[in-house]
Parts: C-alpha cells; structure tokens; sequence
C-alpha cells in the first residue's frame, strides 16, 4: 500500500510545486515507484513535468468530475507518473459541491492508485477550499513547504487549524508528515530567525535539510524539467536529494522488536 501526500500551504509561492517535482524526480531516481497529483488548476507541476498542460486529456477533472478512471489520465515522464490539470481544474470546486461525500471524490479516485505507487504526491492549490479539502481527505499525511520570510509563520495557523478539523470530522488517519524551510538566504538574518521560529514550533517535524535559494531551481521549470535534470550539480539539485533521503529515512518501517 502506498502512503499518499498532500504538499499543502495556502499561501501561493512558498515552494509546494517545485517541492512536488523535484522530490518526485529524486524518489524515482532512488527507485520508488511514484505518481505526483497535479490538483493545483495553474498546473505548474503539470508543465514542470514536461507535459503540455493545455493539450493533457483526459485530465484530473475529468477523474473528479466526469467519473474517468485515474489510471486512463495518468502521463508517464521520464521523471515520474503525473495526473495532469489545467484551468478546466478550477471549475471542479464548485461542482463538487454537489457530488455524492463530496470531500472524498479524489480519495475514492486515487484508491486502486495506492496498491501501484509506493507514494502518491498531492501538489495542492493556494487555497484551503475544495479542492485542498479533498487533497487532504485523500491524504496519508501532509507536507507542507514554509519559506523562510517574514510573516511565514502567520498563514500557518489557519493551514494548521485546517488540518486539524479535517483530521476530526473526516479524515482521522491524517498526520503532518513534515515541515521543509524553502528559499533560505544564508545571507539574511531573517532567513535564520524564520528557520528558528518554526522549529520552536513544529520541533522535530521540520526536515533537517532546508532548501537554499538557488537561480537554478527557478530557472529548471521554464524547460519543463527537475532541478536535478536541469543541471545536477547545482546546491538545488543537491539539496532535494538530500532531502529524498531524508524523506526516506523517516518513511522507514521501525522493525518490531
Ligand atoms: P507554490 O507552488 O507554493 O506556489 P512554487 O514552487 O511554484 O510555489 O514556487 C514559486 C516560485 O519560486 C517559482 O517561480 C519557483 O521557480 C521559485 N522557487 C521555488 N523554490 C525556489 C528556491 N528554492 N530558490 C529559488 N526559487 C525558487
Ligand atoms: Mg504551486
């Protein structure tokens, strides 16, 4: 069985989908079996992938609102299994609001997925609604990105707060699977003081790697490739694969003693 991921921030720029891409790309390389979920209707993950979002059919509304099956939608990348989006997405919130347990389309969608993946990547909207709802009924655990600046820690609350009544009213499995520091600036106080602030907060949640600011990894979706493709030996590419590793660790099964 799969473990499922929403890489989830309600705040726009903070890291979700070039966190979603690279890490997926790095998993791969490591040899995991992985699909990465584009529910965000911008569809950058779906671009950063390499595929042409505006042609990509069927998509991921059509698994959430016309009833196709996920494994027909599914793109295979040299970088990973994407379930493409693009704007046609953003319409799918409102009619859900009318579907049958309307807070676990993407839940039952992704089901059959979770015996073929050993982890299933959720790149979420910037948003708390529908959609991120969904993410987050579907969901194992969630990830989710902070950059290092100031006010980052403000937005959390609600993110936080949404977490946790979905985990009570619909979702009682849900656990916080870890917070990753994006775009830290050795160079600025702040970058520090932000990284402290959230540890004091999310302790040991907090991925020991922390993601630099690096031209490179801004640079990487513009040919629709991963950082790690783009140019491998740049401290982005580095860091994201330090952080599979990471990831993996902490996803190892504790022997029973
Ligand atoms: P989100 O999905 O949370 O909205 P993105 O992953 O799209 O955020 O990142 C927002 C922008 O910042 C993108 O242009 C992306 O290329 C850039 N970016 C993300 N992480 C870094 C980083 N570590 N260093 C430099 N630029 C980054
Ligand atoms: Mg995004």
């Amino acid at each position: 069985m799969g473990k499922t991921i929403a890489v989830a921030n309600q705040k726009g720029g903070v890291g979700k989908t070039t966190t979603c891409v690279n890490l997926c790309c790095a998993l791969k390389e490591a040899g995991a079996k992985v699909l990465l979920c584009d529910i965000d209707p911008q569809g950058n993950c779906t671009s950063g992938m390499g595929i042409d979002k505006n042609t990509a059919s069927p998509n991921l509304y059509n698994v959430l609102v016309d009833g196709v099956n996920a494994e027909k939608a599914v793109v295979g990348t040299k970088y990973g299994d994407v379930l493409p989006s693009n704007a046609i997405l953003s319409g799918a919130g409102i009619e859900l609001v009318n579907a049958d347990k309307r807070e676990f389309v993407l839940k039952n969608a992704l089901a059959d997925m979770k015996q073929k993946y050993d982890y299933i990547f959720i790149d979420c909207p910037p948003s708390l609604e529908m959609l991120t709802l969904n993410a987050l009924c579907a969901a194992d655990a969630v990830m989710i990105p902070v950059q290092c600046e100031y006010f980052a820690l403000e937005g959390l609350t609600d993110l936080i707060s949404t977490i946790r009544m979905t985990k009570k009213a619909l979702n009682p499995a849900l656990e916080i699977e870890g917070v990753l520091m994006t775009m830290y600036d050795a160079r600025t106080n702040f970058s520090m003081q932000v990284a402290e602030e959230v540890k004091k907060f999310f302790k040991n949640k907090v991925y020991n790697v922390v993601i630099p600011r690096n031209v490179r990894i801004s640079e990487a979706p513009s040919h629709g490739i991963p950082v790690l493709v783009y140019d491998r030996t740049s401290r982005g590419a580095v860091t994201y694969m330090e952080l599979a590793k990471e990831f993996m660790r902490r996803n190892r099964p504790v022997p029973v003693r």
